[in-house]
């Protein structure tokens, strides 16, 4: 027989496990409610209003395999009136890298090609900006400021695609093309996955559309642009394949002679599945990856937040310049204009000087900003402005 204290006693633990479940139902909830919003982001938020004469069409037209998929994009083309050569520039491969999109877009929205072709591809793997990275505690969002209205409204998205499209991930990727051997979470690192494979899963199919643009285009340059950590020894850098590798070595010391110094990588042969090896081998472009200093990215930083994202400050990161850790010069800031203006002038750079290498494949891109002019008027001011 049960006495009164075991009835009570079972009636405190029914009214414990209800409250806990309610409050797990909450937690699911709320942490639902937020990550559906980096899904479907508010009116605004990664619009893009590109430089009249570029015709949109979706990277679906290069490989139909991906029509009607979360991996579909848009892609921007502009024709100028003289022929000339193609020029490919992919902003978004890792979406948590926001100088590297921010520089795609200014390109976009500045951009008038007089000689050849320009093709701006701002948001390459859309999947990537659908969430954020788990742990990291990195803003959603972050904010562009302009002089008038509310300034320009981008997700800060995670280095692979949404886990829901690309789900589950093995324990080891094994790199279809080379037999290399990866953390399983590389898989959905559209950066491992080239040149991809049209049956394969669903960020290999995307690297197999980007590599049909570049050889249905006749690309002659192709850009992937990133961000790395300022204690990661490859930042301030081109990557540059090498049969890009003269190009790279010019337009390298023309930006040392501007007051932009960086730091010029062979793309090692056997590191498979990177944009700046596989578009090389697999197709006739010149292949060419560039990284700028995040400290939003990096393992010394304390608090992450939109500020981090914008001004680069933080006090660990000052500490480690001066204990001599860093890649980069720190004094304090590693604002997303230098950052932005950095990636803007090194691909001006490379269009201007492409004629050297490639005679009748010159491209003519007029509207661009130089670097100081980007530094001195700070980005928002080359980002069409948004009402309200
Ligand atoms: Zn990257």
């Amino acid at each position: 027989m049960k006495s009164n204290q075991d009835i009570s006693q079972g009636k405190g633990t029914v009214l414990t496990a209800i409250i806990v479940l309610f409050a797990a139902l909450l937690v699911v909830y709320l942490s639902g409610r937020s990550y559906r919003s980096m899904l479907n982001p508010p009116a605004g938020v990664d619009m893009v209003k590109p430089q009249a004469g570029f015709k949109q069409k979706m990277l679906s037209d290069y490989f139909e395999g991906i029509k009607d998929t979360p991996a579909d994009t848009p892609v921007y083309v502009q024709e100028g009136k003289e022929k000339g050569g193609t020029v490919l520039l992919l902003g978004g491969t890792h979406a948590n890298e926001p100088a590297a999109m921010v520089a795609g877009v200014v390109v976009l929205e500045n951009a008038r090609v007089e000689k050849g072709r320009l093709i701006v591809i701002p948001f390459n793997n859309p999947m990537g900006r659908e969430h954020t990275t788990a742990q990291e505690g990195h803003p959603k969002t972050f904010t562009i400021a302009q002089k008038k209205g509310k300034g320009r409204v981008f997700r800060y998205g995670s280095r692979g695609s949404n886990p829901i499209h690309e789900w589950p991930n093995p324990d080891i990727y094994v790199h279809p093309a080379s037999g290399q051997k990866l953390a399983g979470s590389e898989r959905s690192n559209l950066n491992r996955c080239y040149p991809g494979r049209p049956d394969g899963h669903i960020t290999e199919k995307l690297a197999y559309a980007i590599i049909q643009l570049i050889k249905k285009e006749k690309v002659d340059l192709a850009f992937d642009l990133h961000e790395a950590s300022p204690e990661y020894p490859v930042v301030n850098a081109i990557v540059a394949h090498e049969r890009a590798m003269e190009l790279a070595a010019m337009v390298m010391m023309e930006l040392e002679a501007s007051g932009v110094p960086m730091r010029l990588e062979p793309s090692p042969a056997r590191l498979r599945g990177l944009s700046h090896r596989e578009w090389g081998d697999s197709t006739e472009t010149l292949a060419i990856l560039m990284e700028t200093a995040n400290p939003s990215q990096g393992r010394f930083r304390g608090k992450t937040d939109e500020r981090l994202v914008l001004t680069g400050e933080d006090k660990a990161y000052k500490k480690a310049a001066a204990l001599g850790h860093l890649y980069i010069p720190y004094k304090g800031s590693q604002t997303i204009d230098l950052r932005v203006a950095r990636h803007v002038f090194a691909v001006k750079t490379f269009m201007e000087m492409l004629e050297f290498v490639k005679p009748d494949k010159g491209v003519i891109v007029q509207g661009l900003p130089d670097f100081q002019e980007m530094l001195d008027r700070k980005t928002g001011a080359f980002l069409a402005g948004v009402e309200g």
